[in-house]
C-alpha cells in the first residue's frame, strides 16, 4: 500500500529524467510517474475496480496531480499493477476515503457493490460503463445505479473514452467526453476534473440521456448503412449488365470467349458507372426538396422521411461516389500493364500489315481520347476537394457559405464534368445499332439519364421566375395567406395538418 508521504518525497532527481507513462503501448511501465504531486484542496479520486480502465485512469489522474485511492476485492493483487503514487485499497476503505468515486466494474457486478451504500452516500458516482448492445427502451446502465445508490449523485460519462486513449493521453484519441447527471453540481465537478485530464466535457443533460451516451459507442457506421447498400446494390447491377453485355453475347453470338475481361475490364466499367449514379444520388434529393417546396409554396411543410433521411446522408453517397472513381482511375491505369493489350495490339498491327494497310492516325479517335481523359481528371480532382472538404476539420475552417459554393457548385461542376466524360466515352456509339447487344442500350446510355435528368433540372432552377420563387420561399413567403403546419409523427403519413390564420 502506497502512502500520501510518497507523493511529496518520492521522486527522485533520476527518477524526473524518466517519461510521463514508460513502456506506452506495451502495457508495462514505470510505477513511478512524474508530475504527480497532488493540489491541497484537489478531491481524494476513488476507483472501484482495477481492471484496464482502473489502471489507465488511475495513471492519467496521478499525473495531472489528483490524490487517487483505488478499492480492489483482493489489493495485493494488483497493487504491482498501479503508480505507486496510487493507494491501493479494499474496495470499503476507498469508498470512504474518497470524495468522487469512479465505478469502473462491469454493471452485471454493481450489485455486489451495494454494501458500499452507506460510504457512497452523499459522493458522486461515475458510470462508465458500457452496455453489451444497443438500448433503445431504456432504463440505462447509470439510471439503473443510481437506483441502487439513491443516496449518492450518479454521473455517467467516459465510456466513450477508450483505457488507450486514457493512457497515451487526450491528444491521441477522440477528446470529447459526453456527460449527464440529475445533479448538476456532481455534474460540475467531474467536468472540472474532465478539462484537468485534458479532455473537452459536453453536458448532455440530465441522467435520462444516459441511454443516448451507452449506445454512442456500439453504434456500427449508422449513416453509412443505406448509401453501402446503394453502392453495393448498383455494383452488382451494373456488373452483371456488363457481364450481359460484353461477355456473354460475344460468347453466345460468336461462340468468341471474353471471360478473361470479368477481373479488370468488366470491373473498370462498372465502377464508373456506380461512381456517376452515386454522384446524381447525391444532388437529386436538393432537388425534390426544391421542386416540392416550390409545388407547396412554402417551406414549413415537413419533408416525407425517406426525403429527410436521404438529404442528411448525402455526404456518404459522394464519398461512396469518390471511392469509386478512385479505384477506377487505378483500374485504367493499370489496362495497358495487361498481357491482354499488349497481344491486342499486336493483333491490329499484323492485321493492318497483313492487308496491306498503314497504320494511320485517327484525328476523330485521338480528340476523342484527349477530351475524354481530360474530362475524367477534373472530374476526379473536383470530387477529391469535395471529399477533402466533407472531411470535419476542414469544413471547420472554413465558412458556410465557401462550403456550400464547393458542395454546390463545384459538386454540379464535378457531375457536369463525369457527364461529359462519360459522353465523349459514348462519342457517336450511342447511335450504332451493333452496340445494342440483347436489345439493351450501351451501359454509359444507360448510366446517363440520371445525371441528365439532375443536371436539366437544376437548370431549370436556374429559370428567373423559378428562382426567384424559390428565394422567397426559403425567405418565409408562402403561398397561401394561411401558414399550413404538420404535426411531427414518426412515419409522416398520420400527421395532423394544422391551419393557422395570419
Ligand atoms: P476489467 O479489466 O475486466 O476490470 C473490471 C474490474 O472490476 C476487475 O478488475 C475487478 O477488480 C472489478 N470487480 C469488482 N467487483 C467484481 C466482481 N464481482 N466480479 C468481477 N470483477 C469485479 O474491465 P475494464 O476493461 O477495466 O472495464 C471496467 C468498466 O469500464 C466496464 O464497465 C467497461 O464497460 C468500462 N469501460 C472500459 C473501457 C476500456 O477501454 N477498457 C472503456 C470505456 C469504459 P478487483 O478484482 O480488483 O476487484
Amino acid at each position: 500500500m502506497q502512502t500520501q508521504s510518497s507523493l511529496s518525497t518520492g521522486i527522485m532527481p533520476d527518477e524526473m529524467s524518466r517519461p510521463l507513462i514508460r513502456g506506452r503501448g506495451g502495457g508495462g511501465g514505470s510505477r513511478h510517474l512524474e508530475a504527480s504531486v497532488s493540489e491541497p484542496g484537489a478531491p481524494v479520486i476513488g476507483i472501484l475496480g482495477t481492471g484496464d480502465f482502473s489502471r489507465s485512469l488511475a495513471r492519467r489522474l496521478v499525473a495531472s496531480g489528483y490524490q487517487v485511492v483505488v478499492g480492489s476485492r483482493i489489493p495485493k493483487r494488483s497493487v504491482a499493477l498501479f503508480p505507486e503514487e496510487a493507494e491501493v485499497t479494499s474496495q470499503m476503505e476507498a469508498a470512504n476515503q474518497a470524495d468522487l468515486v469512479f465505478v469502473a466494474v462491469f454493471p452485471e457486478h454493481y450489485s455486489t457493490l451495494v454494501e458500499l451504500k452507506p460510504a457512497l452516500a452523499g459522493k458522486t458516482l461515475v458510470d462508465v460503463s458500457n452496455g453489451l448492445q444497443i438500448n433503445r427502451e431504456g432504463p440505462s446502465i447509470a439510471e439503473q445505479l443510481a437506483d441502487l445508490f439513491p443516496e449518492s449523485f450518479v454521473v455517467k460519462g467516459f465510456n466513450t473514452i477508450s483505457a488507450w486513449t486514457l493512457q497515451v493521453g487526450p491528444r491521441d484519441g477522440s477528446r470529447q467526453v459526453f456527460l449527464c447527471s440529475d445533479n448538476q453540481k456532481a455534474k460540475s465537478s467531474v467536468m472540472q476534473l474532465c478539462h484537468r485530464l485534458g479532455f473537452i466535457p459536453i453536458d448532455m443533460g440530465l441522467l435520462s440521456s444516459a441511454v443516448e451516451i451507452e449506445n454512442l459507442p456500439l453504434y456500427l457506421f449508422p449513416s453509412w448503412r443505406i448509401p453501402v447498400l446503394c453502392t453495393l446494390s448498383l455494383f452488382t447491377f451494373f456488373y452483371l449488365y456488363n457481364f450481359l453485355h460484353d461477355v456473354l453475347h460475344p460468347f453466345v453470338t460468336a461462340g468468341k470467349s471474353a471471360f478473361y475481361k470479368m477481373p479488370i475490364e468488366t470491373v473498370n466499367v462498372t465502377l464508373p458507372s456506380v461512381a456517376l449514379v452515386m454522384l446524381a444520388l447525391v444532388y437529386l434529393p436538393g432537388l425534390c426538396a426544391a421542386f416540392l417546396q416550390l409545388c407547396w409554396g412554402t417551406k414549413y411543410r415537413r419533408f416525407p422521411n425517406w426525403l429527410d433521411q436521404w438529404l442528411t446522408r448525402r455526404k456518404q453517397f459522394g464519398l461512396c461516389s469518390f471511392l469509386c472513381a478512385v479505384l477506377h482511375a487505378i483500374y485504367s491505369l493499370c489496362l495497358p500493364m495487361r498481357k491482354s493489350t499488349h497481344y491486342k495490339l499486336i493483333d491490329t498491327v499484323l492485321k493492318q500489315v497483313k492487308e496491306g494497310k498503314e497504320v494511320s492516325w485517327d484525328d476523330d479517335a485521338v480528340w476523342r481520347m484527349e477530351l475524354y481523359l481530360s474530362a475524367g481528371i477534373m472530374a476526379l480532382g473536383l470530387l477529391s476537394l469535395l471529399a477533402v472538404t466533407s472531411l470535419p476539420s476542414v469544413a471547420n475552417t472554413i465558412n458556410w457559405r465557401e462550403f456550400s459554393f464547393i458542395q454546390s457548385t463545384l459538386g454540379y461542376c464535378a457531375l457536369s464534368m463525369a457527364a461529359i466524360h462519360t459522353l465523349l466515352f459514348g462519342w457517336d456509339r450511342a447511335f450504332d445499332p451493333a452496340r445494342y447487344h440483347f436489345y439493351l442500350p450501351p451501359t454509359f446510355v444507360l448510366v446517363l439519364i440520371l445525371p441528365l435528368v439532375v443536371l436539366l433540372g437544376r437548370l431549370a432552377l436556374f429559370v428567373p421566375c423559378m428562382a426567384s420563387r424559390l428565394r422567397q420561399i426559403r425567405r418565409g413567403w408562402e403561398k397561401s395567406r394561411h401558414i399550413r403546419f404538420i404535426l411531427p409523427d414518426d412515419d409522416c403519413q398520420n400527421g395532423l395538418e394544422g391551419v393557422s390564420n395570419v
